[in-house]
């Protein structure tokens, strides 16, 4: 079965084979030399300095990641500006808002473009201590936001800027240091490749300074102490550390972030043309949307459950819109270990299903 949901993805061979490696006791020197590996490999997918950045690993899915990010980098007191434009903008103010934060939202349409202006008319009324939180990928459409822009205006400003990266690491863009990236959160199982159970969070060690947690357990200050002096707090999925380790080192050895977003690129023209061959638009242009994944609209009379098991059957699994969306299109993403033979069934696939 070929995975072409937003994660968890398809694994390689190699990836797989590293689940079963011996076990290991999370106080021993074997798992810090494990930790220490992951921790430098997350920080040369940008070229980041470890004197300016810590990559702070964590057990837990994307959202672990997201939630420790909100929970321990907004300065107590200070208020949160949510930017929204789909389920994972929305579910940073569930959080947020959750920690009793003092949030403020910049609402736009699932799918939508962030407006500059609006945002710029926002972020002038912030006070000094405040933070941005901003989805990259928004899996929710395909949208790609433009958080460069958004960034160095923040930059300029002074503000925080907290991205859920957890779609876009490792095949979009994301330069920290210009666009002034304050933390960014993302996961094993997307577009790197490794298995759910580890996320991270990449963050400028200036944000370490003071302690703003508002969790114990998601306190990403003790996390990233502990991880500089080859400790750990509490027991890691050591399993999904080794598939991560593994899938780094698969990454490498492919050429790195800008190797993975021309492969997904390239993937994702082949489906995008076959599927407008049969009738089938994407729900926004190309530019628009990342190389991650893309949204489709359903065919008229084609039901999405239709779809799905017409796919299911023929080996893939494709992946529903969500709320309101869940009727009118359907998701493929990419990633994962999809080869060009596999691409070419799926073509066969939604040929086979749609005619
Ligand atoms: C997948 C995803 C998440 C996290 O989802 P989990 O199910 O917790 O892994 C968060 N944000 C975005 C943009 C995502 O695509």
């Amino acid at each position: 079965m070929i995975l072409l949901n937003p994660g968890p993805v398809t694994l390689s061979a190699r990836v797989r084979a590293a689940l079963t490696k011996p076990d290991l006791c999370h106080r021993e020197p074997e798992f810090f030399e494990l930790q220490d590996a992951i921790r430098s490999r997350l920080l040369d997918v940008y070229e980041l300095e470890p004197a300016a950045y810590a990559a702070t690993l964590l057990s837990g899915s994307g959202t672990a990641a997201v939630e420790a990010m909100i929970a321990s980098l907004v300065p107590k007191g200070g208020k949160l500006l949510i930017v929204e434009n789909g389920v994972y903008g929305e579910r940073i103010t569930r959080i947020a808002r959750t920690y009793g934060i003092d949030t403020e939202t910049l609402h736009f349409q699932w799918g939508e473009e962030i407006s500059m202006p609006e945002f710029m008319n926002r972020l002038e009324k912030l006070p000094g201590d405040s933070s941005v939180a901003v989805v990259h990928h928004e899996t929710t459409t395909g949208r790609l936001n433009n958080i460069q822009s958004l960034g160095e205006a923040c930059k300029a400003r002074g503000i925080r800027v907290l991205v859920d990266g957890v779609s876009s690491f490792g095949a979009e863009e994301i330069n920290f240091t210009d666009w002034g990236i304050s933390a960014c959160a993302a996961t094993a199982n997307k577009c790197l490749h490794g298995v759910p159970g580890a996320a991270f969070v990449i963050l400028n060690r200036a944000l370490l300074a003071d302690s703003h947690a508002r969790s114990h357990y998601f306190d990403l200050a003790n996390y990233c102490r502990a991880q500089d002096s080859q400790g750990t707090p509490f027991t890691p999925a050591i399993p999904a550390f080794y598939a991560l380790d593994e899938a780094l080192k698969e990454f490498e050895d492919a050429g790195g972030w800008q190797a993975r977003h021309r492969l997904y690129a390239a993937r994702m023209n082949e489906i995008t043309e076959h599927l407008e061959s049969l009738g089938i638009t994407a729900l926004l242009d190309s530019g628009d949307s990342s190389l991650v994944l893309r949204a489709y609209d359903l065919p008229a009379g084609t039901s999405y459950e239709y779809l799905h098991d017409a796919l299911k059957s023929r080996g893939f699994v494709i992946y529903a819109g969500q709320g309101q969306l869940a009727r009118k299109m359907f998701r493929v993403s990419l990633m994962g270990e999809v080869t060009p033979h596999d691409l070419k069934r799926l073509k066969q696939a939604f040929s086979d299903a749609i005619r």
